[in-house]
């Protein structure tokens, strides 16, 4: 089968969260099954564009409103990814060092989208698969099939992955012209409540749709942000896949940021160095439990209850644990979050930015890593949490309760609650601090939970019997 993935991130090209994670294992799977995978992405500033060669596989032009816009859509020269990963770039549009979170992100990623639909209308044969990722791509299968310049598209079967459906990629009417000439009459394949709504028009125009947890889909029958009737209509395309995870990248033996890398054989040992390390650099005690925090601080992940928590949890537990949390986002919790080390010198710490390489050292050097999601998709983290023998603290909701359960229950091994309350979450980690102090205990989970298999295989032949379906 051949199928070309389009999105917004790919890593190592460019990663904000779990999506760029998924667009940069997914391929490389479904290509070892001896599958065409390509991913097309826009050309953003990175790293990674600086550090590999490309090669110009096509130049075109459209018009978007009143703009007219050239695109060259480049290929990276060496499939150092495992497949072929293709960039759009629209010059003043894409080519900025961000991915998100400029004034006209509409703007930009529909003009990508559009690029993307123009080149493969010019190919000479046709992928069997177009695979969409989230509403930076969702008014793809759209135009595939109802704008008249790309009509030679229209029977290409489309898919939909939705990593997270809170962002749905608005667009007022006025801005309709944007998207190439259509056929009026579908006008309502665009629209929600009254607006262009990237994501809703996915949904409805996907001829498959899936979430990245089964949990999250049945969540999204009620709680959607304004999309739960549309998820109830459209139920019956709609599948849950687990994600997996890319043991390539993310292996304690193998981990490329790790100075003490570790297996099931030494990760008792090895993972005290790595712990002792991570808590020398952040004046931290390296005989307390280490609770730590990856993500992005925003509501979603209730990022804005940590403060508290970690204020709480040391002032009542009388200090017997230590926090660390990375992460990036909304400017106040940043803010309480920096300043919160100023009171809690030596027990907690955090470091504001993104930072990949810190954030391995930290899944292999803490004994906790505590995501208390409001809600969450599928969740990376806890996968990533237990390959490296790294206890989860979680919410029971969306993928984290389809993936931890808790230690109080037959084959349980994570700690788990029940809601996104600073209570909640500071008996759960009143329950970790308890569990440290039964090293043998902690043992036992450790070892169990590196062998749970959250490989990409497994996913990878679902996701092909959703195209063959
Ligand atoms: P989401 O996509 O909702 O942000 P996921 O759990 O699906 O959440 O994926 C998060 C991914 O992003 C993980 O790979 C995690 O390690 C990474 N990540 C999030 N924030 C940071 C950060 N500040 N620095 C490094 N990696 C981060």
């Amino acid at each position: 089968m051949e199928i070309i993935h389009v999105s917004a991130e790919c890593y190592p090209m460019a990663k904000a969260g779990g999506l760029g994670d998924v667009v940069g294992a997914l391929p490389k799977y479904q290509t070892k099954l001896g599958h065409i995978a390509k991913v097309v992405m826009p050309m953003y500033r990175t790293k990674f564009l600086y550090n590999h060669e490309f090669e110009v596989v096509h130049k075109g032009a459209f018009g978007m409103a009143h703009y007219w816009f050239e695109y060259t859509i480049i290929k990276e020269a060496t499939n150092v990814l495992g497949f072929d990963l293709y960039l759009v770039d629209i010059n003043g549009l894409l080519n900025r060092e961000k991915i998100y979170g400029y004034d006209d992100d509409t703007e930009r990623f529909t003009a990508f989208q559009i690029a993307v639909v123009d080149w493969m209308s010019k190919w000479h044969h046709h992928p069997d698969i177009v695979h969409v990722h989230d509403h930076q791509a969702g008014l793809v299968p759209f135009m595939m099939q109802h704008c008249y310049a790309y009509k030679n598209l229209s029977s290409i079967k489309t898919i939909l992955t939705i990593h997270n459906a809170q962002y749905q990629g608005w667009m007022d009417w006025s801005k309709s012209n944007y998207i190439p000439d259509w056929d009026k009459w579908k006008s309502g394949l665009l629209e929600w409540d009254n607006t262009i709504n990237s994501l809703a028009s996915a949904i409805k125009c996907a001829s498959k749709v899936n979430t990245v947890s089964h949990g999250y889909l049945e969540e999204l029958m009620y709680m959607a942000n304004g999309l739960e009737k549309l998820f109830q209509y459209e139920r019956g395309k709609c599948f849950g896949i687990l994600n997996g995870i890319d043991t390539e990248v993310w292996d304690p033996e193998t981990d490329k940021y790790l100075d003490e890398k570790y297996g099931l054989k030494d990760f008792a040992e090895k993972k005290r160095a790595n712990k002792k390390e991570l808590c020398a650099r952040f004046n931290l005690e390296e005989n307390k439990p280490l609770i730590v925090f990856i993500g992005r601080l925003v509501g979603e992940k209730a990022a804005d209850l940590l403060p508290q928590v970690i204020g709480d949890s040391i002032y009542f537990m009388e200090g017997k644990m230590n926090f660390l949390v990375l992460g990036s986002g909304d400017p106040y919790i940043e803010y309480q979050l920096s300043n919160l080390h100023i009171h809690l010198f030596g027990y907690y710490n955090t470091q504001i930015g993104y930072n990949e390489k810190l954030s391995h050292e930290m899944y292999a050097g803490a004994d906790f890593l505590l995501m208390p999601s409001r809600i969450e998709p599928c969740g990376l983290n806890q996968m990533y949490a237990l390959r490296y023998g790294t206890i989860p603290i979680v919410r029971r909701t969306g993928g984290l309760k389809d993936t931890v359960k808790d230690f109080g229950e037959p084959d349980g091994f994570g700690i788990c609650f029940n809601t996104a309350s600073v209570g909640d979450i500071c008996h759960a980690v009143y329950r970790a601090t308890e569990l440290y102090d039964q090293p043998e205990k902690m043992n036992q989970i450790i070892q169990h939970i590196m062998q749970i298999d959250h490989s990409w295989e497994r996913s990878t032949e679902i996701y092909l019997n959703l195209y063959r379906a």
